[in-house]
């Protein structure tokens, strides 16, 4: 065996060869000199730390395979395919293979040909598997996002509790290196049982990721807000998670309305769509990727801007990893979490059909997840806190260090709520409020006060470690220093943490609906002037430019930047910047003369006029499927469904629908038509009819009228 001494020359040099980087990041060197001196290793990093690296290093310049266990057939085939590039000959097990395949991967490992060999968790269940791992030189085995074998995390995976016994099985001295980028101290203990790490080494480096800004927002007009947003960020590229495919769409086809380049991502996507999609955002070619959570692991995208959790997440620990997707270049990047305790009540519903231990930990995890959302504290030392890592100062960079609330002298309710807790023995947090509160009642200088009040100095009380949790069991009990504040109460400043309003999520924003219009009809006169100069010198017909309802509108909201004028109805971006200009212009001298002030940038647009079935569209277009088939899955008449999509483009929304239009009609036919609309005098579709009804049907002239709007009005 070598020595330490020696790995301290040649490690650098492999890692050199291998990976052609220069130097290690962080405690890399350590782990693998741990491993290659055959000690089981904990290794726990944030993503993006470089985890991989610590695994198949050692597993290349190893005699034999290392066997790598993992949960996801997509991650497994990105680090073989990276692998293989750079001549390490590697591959992987799993059920996208076939038996001829799977054979051949058997013969390569047998042959001594792999440095690694990947395996799903499911691969542990075949007794044939196991007879075949038998037979191989297996030099270590590495567990990656080994999270997964706690039910405490956020991924749990059943199938990852028979690797300990499978490895047993194998060969009891083989060794660990389990790796994992989120572990509570609850996870962590888990693993290391379940594993039998007893004796690793653990590697944590810290999670703080201080160029993150993190903030919670209630979730009222939440659309609204998501639109401002990222309207209102320089570089939009980022991540809106949603908990459901349904609200996932519909989130997607929203933020399209409101100009945003966005696409949707679930797993319920037809399988092309969904590569393409994160295809599409990974190459920045499209700015928002409006997702579920199984999105994103194992992405690396370095300059995601922000994530978004748009509804609220399962637990802290999910909400961290995700969240960790951010700004992995190093540079500023927003969190932001829209709130309400109506989807943490939702969110337990969902739960009903899980056992009774299943469901009690998925709650406590949800309390977590309010107790963070609704806290007044510094959110990088909260979230910290939650895995079990002090930070000495608040952070000065997220929305509760940007905004302190205003602190009193809590002295008496302290000492009030330690010892009504003292009394009580280890209890879980909701019980203590509850108790709290209840008591408080009878106590004449307190009562009055609601459970909100008193819960948010039961978590004060935690975050300043009067309170701990009891280790292995979610109660709390009062430390050492709690015991003695009892004694010898002092003056301590605490605050009344924000009360959230429960709301609706699918409450729809009004605000365009219920609007009055109040024209300046001395400015449409104007309006109008601008769209004829343009219609000519651009040779498009006047209502291809702009629709008389939109001149209505921006006479009466008064747009002064192309920004704002997107937000006027029939407006995308794309129209915006072609014809926008002279038209802002006008309204801002407008604006300026009569002392007058803009509206138009406080409206977003809403579900184009609240239609679901618009929406419906909208999502159907995106994945490409048959327009007749659409039609009457929405119970329409074909014609009638080209209407409302003639609305839709009429709107501003861009439909792509030429994959539809090729099979329906022929080239020439297409451009016949696109030509006889450019030259139209009139939209009216009547009179359309009348001149082309000889040669084509009325859906044909329907559809390639949809097609103009869309490409040269938009
Ligand atoms: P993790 O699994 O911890 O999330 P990865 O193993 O996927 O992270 O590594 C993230 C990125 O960091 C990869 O692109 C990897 O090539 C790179 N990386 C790892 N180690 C080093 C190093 N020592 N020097 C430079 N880049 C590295
Ligand atoms: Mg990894």
């Amino acid at each position: 065996m070598q020595d330490n001494n020696q790995y301290k020359e040649s490690l650098p040099k492999a890692l050199k060869k291998y990976f052609g980087y220069d130097q290690f990041r962080g405690e890399q060197q350590t782990i693998i000199e741990n491993i290659l001196n055959k000690k089981n290793c904990f290794v726990i990093m944030p993503t993006g730390a470089g985890k991989s690296l610590c695994y198949q290093l050692p597993a290349i310049i190893s005699e034999g395979v290392t066997i790598v266990i993992s949960p996801l057939i997509a991650l497994m085939k990105n680090q073989v395919d990276q692998l293989n590039g750079l001549g390490v000959n590697s591959n992987f097990l799993n059920s996208s293979l076939t038996k001829s395949e799977a054979k051949k991967v058997r013969e390569d490992a047998l042959t001594g040909k792999l440095k690694l060999l990947y395996l799903a968790p499911e691969a542990l269940n075949k007794e044939d598997n196991i007879t075949f791992l038998k037979k191989l030189n297996i030099s270590f085995v590495a567990v990656d996002e080994v999270h997964c074998v706690s039910e405490w995390g956020h991924d749990f995976r059943p199938e990852y509790r028979r690797i300990s016994p499978l490895i047993h099985k194998l060969n009891p001295e083989l060794n660990i290196m389990a790796l994992t980028a989120t572990a509570t101290e609850m996870v962590q203990n888990d693993i290391r049982k379940n594993l039998k790490l007893d004796d690793a080494k653990v590697f944590k480096s810290s999670f703080n990721r201080s160029n993150l800004f993190y903030e919670v927002l209630p979730k009222t007009n939440a659309k609204k807000n998501l639109v401002k947003f990222i309207q209102t960020r320089s570089k939009p590229t980022g991540i809106v998670y949603c908990l459901s495919r349904k609200k996932v769409e519909e989130t997607a086809a929203f933020l399209k309305m409101n100009s945003i380049n966005a696409i949707p991502y679930h797993a319920g996507l037809e399988q092309g769509v969904r590569k393409k999609n994160q295809e599409d955002f990974i190459n920045d070619k499209v700015d928002v990727v409006v997702a579920t959570i199984a999105f994103g692991m194992g992405i690396d995208k370095p300059n995601v801007r922000f994530v978004v959790h748009f509804d609220a997440p399962k637990s802290l620990e999910g909400y961290y990893q995700e969240t960790g997707r951010a700004g992995r270049d190093g540079r500023p990047a927003d969190c932001l979490m829209f709130y309400s305790y109506k989807d943490v009540l939702k969110l337990e519903k969902l739960n009903k059909d899980k056992n009774q231990d299943e469901r009690e930990k998925a709650k406590i995890l949800l309390e977590e997840v309010s107790g963070y959302a609704e806290s007044g504290h510094c959110r990088t030392k909260d979230l910290l806190q939650y895995f079990g890592e002090h930070l000495e100062h608040n952070c000065g960079n997220c929305d509760n260090c940007k905004n302190p609330k205003e602190l009193f002298n809590a002295q008496y309710e302290l000492a009030f709520v330690l010892e009504v807790m003292e009394n009580l023995g280890a209890t879980e947090i909701k019980t203590a409020v509850k108790e709290v509160t209840e008591r408080s009642q009878i106590k004449k200088i307190i009562k009055g006060h609601s459970a909100h009040y008193w819960s948010s100095i039961i978590r004060q009380a935690i975050l300043e470690e009067f309170i701990v949790k009891n280790i292995g069991t979610t109660g709390l009990i009062i430390s050492g220093k709690g015991k003695n504040y009892i004694l010898e109460p002092y003056k301590i400043n605490l605050f009344i943490e924000r009360e959230f309003p429960i709301v609706n999520d699918d409450e729809v924003d009004s605000m365009r609906d219920n609007q009055e219009l109040n024209i300046h009809h001395d400015l449409l006169t104007e309006l109008f002037k601008i769209r004829e100069t343009l219609s000519s010198k651009n040779n498009i017909p006047p209502y291809a430019i702009f629709q008389e309802e939109s001149l209505e509108e921006m006479a009466s909201s008064l747009p002064t930047s192309l920004t704002d004028l997107t937000h006027i109805s029939g407006i995308g971006e794309g129209k915006a910047k072609k014809f926008g200009k002279q038209i802002v212009e006008k309204i801002k001298t407008y604006v300026e003369e009569n002392n007058l002030t803009s509206t138009a940038g406080i409206f977003v647009k809403t579900s184009v006029n609240k239609s679901k079935k618009k929406i419906k569209i909208i999502q159907g277009i995106d994945k490409q499927l048959d327009l007749e088939e659409l039609a009457s899955s929405l119970n329409m008449k074909f014609f009638e469904f080209l209407e409302e999509m003639e609305h839709i483009v009429h709107s501003g929304t861009v439909l792509k629908i030429d994959y539809f239009i090729e099979n329906f009609l022929d080239d020439d036919a297409v451009d016949d038509l696109f030509e006889y609309f450019m030259e139209a005098k009139t939209d009216n579709f009547e009179t359309a009819k009348e001149e082309l009804q000889e040669y084509y049907s009325d859906e044909e002239i329907k559809l390639v009228h949809i097609k103009f709007i869309s490409e040269v009005a938009n």
